[in-house]
């Protein structure tokens, strides 16, 4: 989490994987975090070596400068720097004329062992205060552990050498062909309070081809930022009062609320009911779920009355309060009980970027609750939910399972039943999926879903889990089964788009703000040519109105093909125009966003036909 996620960027530190509090995630911002280059795939170990190279360069320009981390990051590297000045572009040529040279120079790059103490004394001397802090902080916790102060590593390639746990490729001309791309402000570790560095990104490639495809789609996706497009489009924005928190304005509700709607028209089809609980409770819930031990420092806290209450950064624990309002019978299960829940979770201000890093968001979130025997079926179903819903957006889902981790609580054969029984729907589904050994929560297997977009970029958006602890074992429920003997359900906690937020970012560049007609903010502009086409031109939005579309009617003096240039700014998928003939013969002349025109469409035929298209939630 070290690394600032820009727009675009896939990386999975996504929003809502209620599975975080599962893993032992190092603190964030701290040594352990940002010694960890990340780097263990074949092109990272590139990546984090062209780290290095830029390090050499930027030293070789501006001695004295110091380092901060440069870790692999999707698609690239960067380097955090504070300088004496503010990076220019030429600075930026001359830091890659350097790097060409160092690769050109074929380097190794050497491991080398420190004690500690000589360690800390060679960064010191050399005024890397960045790193002495990593040290002193890696020593603090060891200390805390009761540990021995571990050993460093150094690597050097050349005349540069870096405090680094490795590994790198085997010299410095293994780097492919690289671009430095840009330069961002990045407070060290992510806080407010600290200094504020010069980030350096670049990116580097096996290939010439590669490469340059790459720099084709960042183009591109910087013309798709949904944070630009927000704007552009009148869809949201965000304000100081409140970071990292979306204001939704109109049209981006009407989005939103869209959304919402395809999914609750979804899940009335497949028996759900939805639910509504408090977002502030208080921390003996927590206590008892077992969040306040591994996510405290994640959540709000509020006290009040001498209570200690925080919001929620999660709906799991509360619907079990539903559960048990009353005994439940093997009758009733699958009881399926859906909610948008309101959540938060405390994001360090300095990380939050448009809607794919926020603090507030609201998931499509559904526990259900089934017998063990229910566990494949009801997978089957889900899976059916996941590919309707993900068509509604053009997007095929692709899963990875993943299994029991080593750490893991409740019963060894529920978990292999369980594990035998996802696979068997996801083999019966017929969808593409890989399996991760050992990536499932503690306590539940789980199917993770990625999109890959209209830019071949991958994104972490919704998730399954079969819980067979956490909510069932904490939270004692059970219900009466045949026998009239008490049993355990096992809880199934699913999102599908997973954070509405993050899904609408990840949609609006996906779709370059051209949203489909069944979501379009404005699905109909209606342009009446002169004023005396006014009236009729209500008359006709009224007719579209009463057939649920969202129309709007352009009744400013402007010229006509300055209204039709609105309309295509504005990405309206339907254009309407109306003159003296229409009007005189109740029809209009119909023109798509895709250039397509139909001339002479009656009025009760368009509306019809315009209201089959958006139900039938056609991409
Ligand atoms: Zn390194
Ligand atoms: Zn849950």
């Amino acid at each position: 989490m070290a690394d600032q996620q820009r727009p675009g960027e896939a990386a999975g530190t996504g929003v809502i994987d209620d599975d975080e509090l599962a893993l032992e995630v190092p603190d964030r911002g701290s040594a352990d975090e940002l010694l960890d280059a990340g780097a263990h795939a074949p092109l990272d170990l590139m990546r984090h070596s062209a780290a290095h190279v830029m390090a050499e360069a930027v030293l070789g320009l501006f001695p004295g400068a110091r380092l901060g981390i440069g870790p692999a990051v999707a698609d690239g590297f960067y380097y955090d720097f504070e300088l004496p000045r503010p990076l220019t572009p030429d600075d930026l040529a001359a830091v890659e004329e350097r790097m060409r040279a160092s690769i050109a120079a074929d380097h190794p790059f050497v491991r080398r062992e420190l004690p500690f103490d000589e360690a800390r004394a060679l960064v010191a001397a050399e005024d890397q205060s960045f790193k002495v802090e990593i040290l002193d902080d890696l020593a603090a916790k060891a200390a805390a552990a009761g540990e021995d102060v571990p050993v460093t590593t150094f690597y050097e390639h050349g005349s540069f050498h870096d405090l680094c746990r490795g590994p790198h490729v085997a010299s410095t001309g293994r780097i492919g062909p690289f671009r430095l791309l840009s330069v961002a402000g990045a407070y060290w570790r992510g806080q407010e309070s600290r200094p504020m560095l010069q980030r350096i990104y670049g990116t580097v490639w096996e290939s010439q081809e590669e490469l340059d495809r790459f720099l084709w789609r960042r183009e591109e996706a910087k013309k798709r930022d949904h944070r630009k497009l927000g704007r552009e489009l009148d869809l949201f924005s965000f304000h100081d009062v409140s970071p990292g928190s979306a204001f939704w304005h109109p049209k981006g509700w009407t989005l939103y609320r869209t959304l919402e709607n395809a999914m609750r028209e979804l899940q009335a089809r497949r028996g759900y009911q939805e639910i509504y609980t408090p977002p502030l409770v208080s921390k003996k819930l927590w206590e008892q779920s077992g969040h306040w031990d591994l996510y405290r420092e994640h959540m709000f806290v509020i006290e009040a009355e001498d209570e200690t209450f925080s919001l929620k950064p999660m709906n799991c624990p509360e619907s079990t309060f539903i559960y048990r309002t009353r005994v439940r019978s093997y009758r009733d299960l699958p009881l399926r009980l859906s909610e948008y829940g309101k959540l938060h979770r405390n994001e360090l201000s300095g990380t939050l970027s448009g809607l794919t890093r926020v603090r507030h968001f609201v998931t499509d979130d559904a526990h259900i609750y089934v017998r063990p025997d229910q566990i494949g079926s009801e997978i089957e179903a889900l899976l059916e939910e996941v590919r309707e819903a993900y068509s509604w957006v053009g997007l095929t889902p692709k899963l990875t399972f993943g299994t029991r981790p080593d750490k893991a609580l409740g019963d060894l054969a529920l978990w292999e039943k369980a594990e035998e029984l996802i696979r068997g729907a996801l083999d019966a589904s017929g969808v593409d999926y890989r399996i991760k050994e050992k990536d499932g929560a503690f306590y539940a297997p789980k199917i993770d879903i990625q999109v890959e977009d209209a830019l071949g970029r991958e994104w972490q958006t919704a998730t399954i889990q079969v819980d067979l602890v956490m909510l069932p074992e904490r939270f004692d429920l059970w219900y009466i089964d045949d026998q009239g003997q008490q049993q355990r359900p096992v809880a199934i906690h699913r999102a599908i788009y997973g954070s509405l937020e993050r899904f609408i970012g990840v949609i609006t560049e996906h779709f370059g703000g051209a949203f489909p007609l069944w979501l379009a903010p404005v699905q109909v502009a209606l342009i009446p040519i002169a004023d005396r086409h006014g009236d009729p031109a209500d008359e006709l939005a009224g007719l579209l109105r009463a057939r649920g579309l969202r129309v709007e009617v352009d009744r400013t003096d402007s010229r006509m093909q300055n209204k039709i240039r609105l309309a295509q700014e504005q990405k309206v998928p339907v254009m309407v125009i109306l003159g003296d003939r229409e009007v005189e013969a109740r029809t209009a002349s119909v023109r798509r966003r895709d250039g397509s025109q139909e001339q002479g469409v009656a009025w009760d035929d368009l509306a019809a036909r315009l209201a089959d298209e958006a139900a039938s939630r056609a991409v």
